[in-house]
């Protein structure tokens, strides 16, 4: 029996939530702090110290020694730099002080984080200020308690050096704009507009002692070798199937970790391929849906390591069987609890959510090659375009009811009935019956609106879900900003925004796709709508500062066009490390342990042979045919290793021409590695399993 858990008392339990500003704080101080984190009014410094205070006491309550500004610079992951809450009385005792200042205004030595040339290093000043938005919270290790505030990360000049910073702008900009449409149409209630975020994760779990044994999994984070095993996913049986022990016992201390954190770990379940998971939370408002998912990662690999596990985080651990993705679940909702992409049960009669869903396609087609961008990492190159998740084209599932209701705006300009859910016709009197959704599901849209709210399905599941959605926010807002300017104009707006429904589905129709996402045919079809194909994140990433991007962020006040090139220049040269540091992987593994253990199997061979032929006159012709396959794949693998030096040296040498780099390591470098993979993975096909150096991918994915 498993030892039961009481998650109404630990949910939260190391959160300064609301209840607990409530219960804590004096009531003028509570009001003010709440406005600011409710209306997005300025944060009123006068209530600073107190507010710290009192997180202070609460956090030394629960055993915090030290506090940390916790931010997200660009390197995707978090950061920390722990202070004591000591302060010397001058008699050699100290007290534990936290003061406001101390809370709002952090000042780490920025120099060695990411910058893309925003930040010389003779300028190193960069600032951390506080995010009231998102709670301060507890982080619990064996060895230690922090108190965590949530921090964006900003330089001297006030440009952007993380991830938080534009998502925050972005957050801003679609407020102001949907608030503008929605009083355009007639609405005098709502007063602030947010977008919700509910992101779904995926990831592997393998054994400790095996990963180790994996120097491509350690330094890389994905194989860079290993023969398919004899099962792989093809019998779908792993999908929602039985959770396996080990994994389950994961599963718990991982959720009560996380409700701890106030975080709605909600649904679990066995993905695709064998020894994939995923956790989905319950939506969120979106920076701390992005903060929440920062510690979903985190917690997830040290729960793992506690238990003798690794979590795998990366896009395509294992070439051949389904990779990791992150479904970024998007909707806007008001301040008055409205989902303003609730197409209610006519969405035909439903204007302001036709306007709503129209912004959405419109900006959508406009800007996908943005969007694209937004998903790039190293890793999902693996996975775009590859069978297995959406493509690398970017379109939208409307589903049945809203593609009908499209259709006769577009066609007739009057959008009279919607397609209703029928009766679930399962034939068995005994099963319930009820009504089933308007809309099926489409698995292979990287689009697809699910019933109240989009999902974007390409986001990488090593990613911070900060990059897509401050493009979902802004290319929303802009949309909306344009709409609004229209409404606002307009002495008619009911006409008016029934003109723009029809003039945006019509000039944007051909973003919406409702078929299968996956088939060759549909590039083809893509290819003659004249949307984008952008196939590698080398591609995507000029995508930031095309003059059309460069305008629009920088008239929603979400980035300067220095802080796009800045990001551009990060992103290239993060592609760069990446592969670079795959290549050497490749070359350390091929040449000190995949050749070395050839040899010596091909030695035993040759000298069993011997052997056999000494003791009797019989037949070696097995032996020796498999003697000469190693040594011809030995050979092979042999001058693909030459071949793969010179190629990464050549790529060294292009340091200073940073997207040529880039380009260099995607065409060159990075084929270079599937050329030395080749012949050792047919090398191990035929190598005796006791001596192939390293586990195989069926003991990685079977024994867990
Ligand atoms: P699925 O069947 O695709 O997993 P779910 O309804 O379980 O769909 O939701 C998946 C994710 O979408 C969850 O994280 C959920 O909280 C989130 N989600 C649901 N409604 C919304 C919404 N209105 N806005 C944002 N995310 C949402
Ligand atoms: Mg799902």
């Amino acid at each position: 029996m498993s030892e039961k858990i009481n998650v109404a008392e630990i949910f939260g339990s190391n959160v300064f939530d609301d209840s607990v500003m409530k219960a804590r704080l004096p009531k003028a101080v509570y009001k003010d702090l709440k406005k600011t984190i409710e209306n997005g009014t300025e944060l009123n410094p006068a209530i600073a110290d107190v507010v710290a205070n009192e997180m202070k006491e609460w956090a030394i309550e629960k055993g915090a020694t030290h506090f940390t500004h916790w931010f997200q610079p660009m390197t995707g992951v978090t950061a920390e730099k722990h202070d004591a809450f000591i302060n010397p009385t001058g008699d050699g005792k100290v007290l534990l002080e936290f003061s406001g200042k101390e809370l709002i205004k952090g000042e780490p030595d920025a120099s060695s984080f990411p910058s893309g040339g925003l930040r010389a290093t003779f300028e190193a000043r960069g600032y951390t200020a506080w995010d009231c938005t998102s709670p301060a919270f507890i982080k619990e290790t064996p060895n230690a308690t922090i108190l965590c505030i949530p921090t964006a990360f900003c330089s001297y000049k006030g440009e952007a050096l993380d991830k938080k910073t534009p998502l925050l702008r972005s957050m801003q900009a679609i407020d102001i704009q949907a608030v503008r449409v929605l009083r355009a149409l007639g609405d005098t209630e709502v007063t602030k507009v947010d977008t919700s975020v509910g992101p779904e994760q995926e990831y592997f779990i393998v054994d400790k002692e095996k990963y180790l044994k994996r120097k491509d999994l350690i330094f890389t984070g994905r194989t860079l070798f290993g023969a398919m095993p004899p099962k792989g996913q093809e019998l779908d049986d792993h999908y929602f199937g039985t959770i396996k022990e080990r994994i389950a016992g994961f599963m718990k201390e991982l959720n009560v970790e996380l409700w701890k954190l106030g975080i709605t770990a909600k649904t679990q379940h066995n993905e695709v391929a064998p020894a994939q998971h995923e956790l989905a939370p319950i939506y969120a408002s979106n920076n701390v849906a992005t903060d929440h998912n920062q510690l979903i990662m985190e917690v997830m690999k040290k729960v793992a390591d506690r238990q003798g596990l690794v979590c795998l985080l990366h896009e395509k651990p294992f070439a051949g069987i389904n990779g990791s993705g992150k479904h970024n679940n998007w909707s806007i909702v008001t301040n008055t609890g409205k989902n303003l992409l609730d197409p209610g049960d006519t969405p035909h009669e439903n204007e302001q959510f036709l306007l709503f869903l129209a912004a959405i396609i419109s900006a959508v087609d406009k800007h996908a090659d943005l969007l694209r961008m937004s998903a790039s990492t190293p890793g999902n190159d693996h996975r775009l375009g590859a069978n297995e998740a959406p493509p690398a084209i970017i379109s939208i599932f409307l589903g049945e009811q809203l593609e009908d209701v499209v259709k006769q705006l577009i066609t007739v300009g009057e959008a009279t009935s919607s397609k209703t859910g029928t009766p679930l016709a399962s034939g068995v009197h005994t099963l319930p019956a009820f009504e089933k959704d308007a809309t099926d599901r489409n698995r292979t849209s990287p689009f697809a609106f699910t019933g109240n709210k989009f999902e974007f399905r390409m986001v990488g599941s090593t990613q911070s879900i900060s990059d897509p959605n401050v493009v979902l926010n802004t290319i929303v807002a802009d949309e909306l900003a344009e709409i609004a300017d229209r409404l606002e104009k307009s002495d008619n707006v009911k006409m008016e925004a029934h003109e723009i429904v029809k003039e945006l589905l019509t000039d944007h129709r051909r973003v919406i796709f409702n078929g299968n996402g996956y088939s060759d045919a549909w590039v083809e079809e893509a290819e003659r709508r004249g949307l984008p194909n952008l196939k590698s994140m080398v591609d995507a990433i000029p995508s930031l500062v095309t003059d059309k991007a460069v305008e629009m962020f920088e008239k929603h006040g979400v980035y300067t066009k220095d802080e796009l090139e800045s990001r551009v220049e990060i992103m290239f040269e993060n592609y760069s490390k990446v592969i670079n540091i795959e290549a050497l992987s490749t070359l350390d593994i091929a040449k000190k342990q995949i050749v070395p253990a050839v040899i010596k199997y091909q030695t035993s061979l040759a000298e069993s042979i011997n052997t056999i032929k000494a003791a009797a006159d019989v037949d070696t012709s097995v032996q020796e045919e498999l003697l000469a396959s190693i040594s011809a794949n030995l050979k092979d693998l042999y001058g693909a290793i030459g071949e793969l030096e010179a190629e990464e040296a050549k790529a060294q040498a292009l340091e200073g021409d940073i997207p040529a780099q880039a380009r260099y390591y995607h065409d060159v470098v990075f084929e270079g590695m599937n050329k030395v993979r080749k012949p050792a993975d047919t090398l191990e096909m035929l190598v005796d399993k006791s001596a192939w150096p390293m586990p195989s991918y069926g003991d990685l994915l079977f024994e867990v």
